[in-house]
């Protein structure tokens, strides 16, 4: 990429772009994180492990050289239905944020909870976003089993499509299935084809999310939902457009998509590497190559040279995005 001066040439051939990718609003008081672009026969891979959030640098940087050398499999489908995120704010605010999505035509809002007032936003919503709309929350772990039962079975009356890890771990989140209706989703519980394994073994959940990055690339993710033997939704780890399109590339060649994916996440970022990101439209992503813009990776590459390598901010609560 003649525009990007400050690319390095690995050992293997590819070129590697440092870049800065930069939050819309800040998160739990972080504005950007830094990230690597890996330049390849195959295309374009990333590598933007997010503070706080388990991720194993080893499994992103496999990621990207998947994506980067191999490419990914052939793709199933080629438009993916996206949901809409609602951080933990205030009732008032996610019942705006609610009705936005729901205009902008989403038919699937997800919410998170497990701070603050949950049951007044996750009512707000529902009066926002209609009936028809599905509903799904996502607590990233925060809840005790004893806790996570009374929350539920609190939180059920909205009609919830499922909820993303109320509990930490896969044994708990077994006990919490067996006493509430509602499917429960196993997501940062799940790391790799043993914890996948333990997931059916235990019965310990209805779904699992994945995502490319933790997860070591498309084709492990594959690896992951088999083992798992429950269906498939794929998550994005707040990635420029260059991760994302690994996302839709999975969602893409999942034997079956179910659920709509959490891959509407472009927007939170204050800039992307394409001029043409990969932004929903009606609440669907369309699978579609990414090539970033030279311009754009070296701006961001002048970005991460002025941080200098110092986190901006404090690290970000485990996934409170995600
Ligand atoms: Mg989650």
């Amino acid at each position: 990429m003649p525009g990007d001066r400050g690319a390095l040439v690995t050992p293997g051939g590819l070129r590697e772009h440092s870049i800065w990718i930069p939050f819309r609003h800040s998160l739990n008081g972080v504005e950007g994180r830094e990230g690597l672009l890996l330049e390849g026969p195959a295309g374009w891979g990333e590598i933007s492990i997010l503070a706080g959030y388990p991720c194993e640098p080893r499994a992103a940087r496999e990621a990207a050289l998947e994506a980067a050398q191999q490419g990914w499999p052939a793709p199933l489908r080629q438009r993916i239905p996206v949901n809409a995120m609602i951080p933990a704010v205030s009732p008032e605010r996610a019942g705006q944020l609610g009705l936005a999505a729901h205009q902008a035509g989403y038919d699937c809002v997800k919410v998170k909870v497990g701070s603050g007032d949950d049951i007044g936003r996750v009512k707000a919503v529902r009066d926002a976003v209609g009936p028809r709309c599905l509903l799904r929350l996502d607590a990233n772990g925060a809840w005790e089993l004893e806790e996570a039962t009374a929350r539920v079975a609190a939180l059920a009356r909205f009609d919830l499509e499922l909820v993303e890890q109320p509990v930490a771990t896969l044994e708990d989140l077994a006990r919490l299935r067996r006493r509430v209706d509602v499917p429960l989703a196993a997501d940062e519980s799940v790391r790799g084809l043993d914890d996948a394994r333990r997931l059916a073994r235990l019965e310990a959940a209805d779904m699992v999310m994945v995502k490319v990055q933790p997860l070591g690339g498309v084709r492990k993710a594959l690896e992951v939902v088999e083992a798992a033997g429950v269906a498939g939704v794929v998550s994005s780890m707040l990635e420029t457009s260059v991760g994302l399109a690994a996302g839709l590339a999975l969602a893409a060649c999942l034997p079956e998509l179910q659920y709509a994916c959490g891959l509407a996440t472009a927007g939170l970022l204050a800039a992307d590497v394409t001029s043409d990101p990969l932004v929903p439209h009606g609440g669907v992503l369309q699978v579609r190559p990414v090539t970033p813009d030279p311009v754009l990776v070296g701006r961001l590459g002048r970005l991460g040279r002025l941080a200098g390598g110092r986190a901006v901010g404090r690290p970000a609560g485990p996934g409170r995005y995600l």
